[in-house]
């Protein structure tokens, strides 16, 4: 383990932005999300949420995918080009890299997404554990550690130093560069218990938050058909004003709409985010699957937490980050639906 006291950040991420662009949450107009790091910028890294997630480094909210050209008869197509350059993305909490994993399982799954996964070889994870977790925050329930994250680096911020892991390849040959360089120190055995110190506290804490023991065994016990036909839904879903919100801001929605846009002479192809709250979502020519906001409503939470574990070993869409609890503007979200269809002593 390294460390860096926390007056020389700003001279570690100048290092690390000389090496390859470098996000991190910054401070802006009163809201926190990630952008390019300067000097100049008022970073955030003890905000815990970001209001978008860091999806968007690998899944862009809207992204081009290829241009036809035609000229007389003759028709070209360029293919976007992919990622080639390098970046780090500092400060991710542990809910937003179990996110990234998620999004893993669909785009590098066959056939592999070759944008999203240029992407991910180019991307360094430099994760930060949580220090106050807060009380719409439930990742315990989706076995995420906040007090320990993954990522290619995992750091916490103690007493006014940072302690810096490596966690893979990716992660040990940025670090070898930075202590190389300087910037980090190894980490002496004071320090490792002081890392020990701050996991137990904040794992305290987490086990004290309101929604860190939800149950979900009645989705992993309950027949499919069941919680499809539950007549919870009908309550459920009437609140829903289909805005979208909870799918843009999630960190493993992954849903994308493809359109062309309309060159003049000829067209750019293009994908951007689309939401299964929306009514013209996967509307076809025949019509559409889903005619009412209660089976739209039904779809989102369904897919997290019953397809999706279905088709992926268990692994749940739904990584307990709280966003959609804290910025629904009905006050309706995952929670909700888990305390609902779930087992009522565990809530
Ligand atoms: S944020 Fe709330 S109101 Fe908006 S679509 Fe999602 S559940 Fe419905
Ligand atoms: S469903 Fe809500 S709590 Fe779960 S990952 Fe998405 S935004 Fe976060």
């Amino acid at each position: 383990m390294y460390k860096i006291a926390n007056e020389q950040l700003p001279s570690l991420f100048a290092a690390i932005a000389g090496r390859m662009d470098l996000y991190m949450p910054l401070r802006k107009n009163g809201q926190v999300n990630y952008g390019i790091w300067s000097r100049e910028e008022e970073t955030a890294l003890d905000a815990l949420n970001t209001v978008k997630s860091p999806k968007d480094f690998f899944f862009p909210q809207s992204e081009n995918l290829y241009t036809c050209y035609r000229e007389g008869k003759k028709i070209s197509i360029t293919p976007e080009e992919l990622a080639d350059a390098p970046f780090a993305i500092f400060g991710i909490r542990g809910c937003d890299v179990k996110g990234i994993e998620v999004l893993d399982k669909v785009f590098l799954a066959d056939p592999v997404d070759k944008f999203y996964e240029a992407r991910r070889n180019h991307g360094v994870l430099i994760s930060m554990a949580c220090h106050e977790p807060e009380e719409t925050c439930f990742c315990k329930v989706f076995g995420v550690e906040a007090q320990n994250p993954a990522g290619d680096v995992t750091t916490w911020m103690v007493d006014g130093t940072l302690y810096w892991r490596a966690n893979t390849e990716k992660g040990g040959k940025l670090t070898e560069e930075l202590a190389a360089d300087g910037l980090l120190a190894g980490a002496d055995q004071t320090g490792e218990a002081a890392v020990e110190a701050e996991q137990s506290s904040v794992a305290a804490i987490v086990e004290k938050l309101p929604y860190s023991n939800i149950s979900l065994e009645t989705f992993k016990n309950t027949e499919m058909l069941e919680l499809f036909n539950s007549p919870k839904w009908e309550e459920l879903y009437k609140a829903c004003l289909a805005c979208g919100t909870c799918t843009f801001i999630c960190p493993t929605c992954q849903c994308y709409d493809i359109r062309d846009y309309n060159t003049g002479n000829g067209i750019q192809r293009f994908r951007c985010w689309d939401s299964c709250m929306y009514s013209d979502f996967t509307l076809m020519a025949h019509g559409n699957i889903r005619n009412s906001q209660k089976e739209r409503f039904r779809q989102r939470f369904m897919h997290k937490l019953v397809y999706f574990p279905e088709n992926n070993d268990g692994m749940f869409s739904c990584v307990g980050c709280g966003r959609c609890v804290s910025k629904c503007p009905s006050s309706l979200n995952i929670v909700k639906v888990i305390k609902s269809l779930g087992v009522s002593e565990d809530v």
